[in-house]
């Protein structure tokens, strides 16, 4: 699916080619469709899933599908932050997303002075993201009102628990209408925040992605530095040497699986390739094949891997790195079914470096390197 797929206003999706987004993370495929239809969405993930832009594109297309003057003081949008840092990263994210509209999004937080931040809502402005207390001390000085928001957003909500804010949250929801639009997220539901979404909720679409740190934390991960055209060569050994399990090897493009296959077999190593070219009974019979163990390294492209269930599948290997962080969390939670550990054996060249460091950036540690037999010594890597 593409953000084009989702139906996006065009101002968005240039946005977004500005910014380099090319596919929707999985929270944003699933959340965006249900928060453009105006439904309550209660979502579980974690930051790095890519869930403030899950929230904030079909907001601000939903505000620019119906432009409106705000009175002084006020706003159309509310999203509440537990930090000041949250708050300034989401009110960044909006500024970006809406760079070729006339949206307007401001910050407020503690431990700076209140006068800039109640100048900037005089005029009344579309978006507020806000710390709980800030807002309240803005609230009792009138220098906001809340009466028109129509859409309210609660970030990290485990986390609001986690600093007391509960109770403040409920008294800034009294102000707030009834009739509005709320997304509630949250990386983990302990009991009272479940009771808190079931009061701020109504009739919600639950979506929710894979704790990505909690599936990354299993699984041993290595990464080979090597250049495109040692990629061959290098799976070649590993599959002859220590990878002898049932292996799952990922490439990024359908020809790049099929080169693969080719490759493996020209060398004695039966390998069978599974995407979006092949015909129904050939995917059937190259998984039917790698379920029985007759063949036991499947070449696959992300799309065609994500209808696969097959348990015991010990090593993943990435040919090639995935542009989007979570895909990777993806593929490899693929070794750890049911509870299972696995191995994750990634193959980067030079281009692939910024993908890498944005992976080692979502699961939060670095993947220790491996040397790579057929390859000369490894090389220093930035850091
Ligand atoms: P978040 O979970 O909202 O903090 O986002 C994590 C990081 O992923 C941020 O640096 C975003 O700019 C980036 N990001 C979000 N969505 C995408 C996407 N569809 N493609 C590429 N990067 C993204």
């Amino acid at each position: 699916m593409s953000f084009q797929d989702l139906g996006l206003n065009p101002k968005l999706l240039k946005a977004l080619v500005a910014a380099g987004y090319n596919t929707p993370t999985p929270i944003q495929s699933q959340a965006i469709p249900h928060v453009m239809q105006g439904r309550d969405v209660q979502g579980i993930a974690q930051t790095g899933t890519g869930k403030t832009a899950a929230f904030a594109l079909p907001i601000i297309h939903r505000l620019l599908a119906q432009p409106k003057r705000m009175p002084p003081g006020a706003c159309r949008v509310l999203v509440l932050s537990p930090t000041r840092e949250l708050a300034s990263q989401i009110d960044e994210s909006f500024r970006n997303y809406a760079k070729f509209t006339d949206i307007r999004s401001t910050v407020m937080f503690g431990g700076v002075p209140k006068g800039r931040q109640a100048r900037a809502i005089q005029m009344g402005i579309d978006i507020v993201v806000a710390t709980p207390g800030r807002l309240i001390d803005h609230l009792q000085d009138r220098t906001i009102r809340l009466d028109l928001v129509e859409i309210l957003v609660l970030d990290e909500a485990d986390h609001m628990l986690d600093l007391g804010f509960i109770v403040p949250i409920r008294r800034i929801v009294t102000t707030i209408p009834k009739e509005r639009q709320t997304l509630f997220f949250s990386a983990t539901m302990p009991k009272e925040i479940g009771t808190l979404a079931g009061a701020m909720l109504k009739n919600p679409a639950q979506v929710a992605v894979t704790p990505v740190a909690t599936t990354a934390e299993r699984i041993e991960q290595r990464v080979i530095l090597c250049e495109t055209s040692r990629k061959r060569i290098v799976l070649f050994d590993l599959l002859k040497g220590e990878v002898s399990g049932r292996t799952l090897v990922f490439t990024r493009t359908k020809h790049g699986a099929d080169r693969v296959v080719k490759h493996l077999s020209e060398a004695g190593l039966f390998a069978a390739a599974i995407h979006g070219n092949k015909s129904q009974g050939q995917r059937e019979k190259a998984l039917a094949e790698f379920k029985s163990g007759r063949c036991r390294v499947l070449v696959a492209t992300d799309i065609a891997a994500r209808g696969i269930d097959v348990d015991g599948v010990s090593h993943v290997i990435n040919f090639d790195l995935p542009n989007v962080p979570e895909t990777y969390v993806h593929r490899i939670g693929r070794t750890a079914r049911a509870g299972a550990d696995g191995v994750a054996i990634s193959l980067c060249d030079h281009e692939e470096r910024a993908f890498l460091r944005g992976i080692e950036k979502l699961i939060r540690a670095k993947i220790p390197e491996m040397q790579g037999s057929g390859q000369q010594a490894p090389r220093q890597r930035a850091a």
